[in-house]
């Protein structure tokens, strides 16, 4: 038994999640969620059918994109705004991210200054706000050691 979150607790919060939303438990979403709750990280679609596909065979990208779409809408990923592939933040907490173009890594950034101060400049020009994204761009510390 994991002392963190143990299976049965992970999978109660998407069950819990879905059923508020009126949505049908599945299998199949249960195993993609315990997949994507085991690890804090940034997903593509075609990492997680790589990891899926042992214990899902017969899944299929389409499908894999599809519920995280829906996880992200039920608020258990967040799509990252980044450019290149679609990554899915397992970590729903806004928070802000560099990505490289050369090695095309994301990371996560340990600060929210910057999505802060664009929140109040938009609020101040009298927007109403839903969401603020950071992503900074350029060349990651390993690739520029690299090079
Ligand atoms: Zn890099
Ligand atoms: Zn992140």
């Amino acid at each position: 038994m994991d002392a963190v979150a143990p299976t049965a607790e992970v999978d109660a919060r998407l069950v819990a999640r879905l059923r508020g939303a009126g949505l049908r438990v599945t299998p199949q979403r249960l195993a993609l969620h315990r997949i994507v709750a085991a690890t804090p990280r940034h997903v593509t679609a075609e990492a997680l059918l790589r990891e899926a596909t042992a214990d899902l065979p017969g899944l299929a990208l389409p499908t894999v994109y599809s519920t995280l779409e829906l996880f992200a809408e039920l608020g258990v990923v967040r799509r990252v705004a980044a450019p290149g592939a679609a990554r899915y933040d397992t970590d729903p907490t806004p928070h802000d991210h560099f990505t490289c173009t050369r090695c095309g890594t994301l990371l996560d950034l340990d600060t929210s200054a910057g999505r802060a101060a664009a929140t109040r400049a938009a609020e101040a020009a009298g927007h109403r706000v839903a969401s603020a994204t950071v992503v900074v761009t350029g060349v990651c510390a390993g690739c520029a050691a690299d090079a």
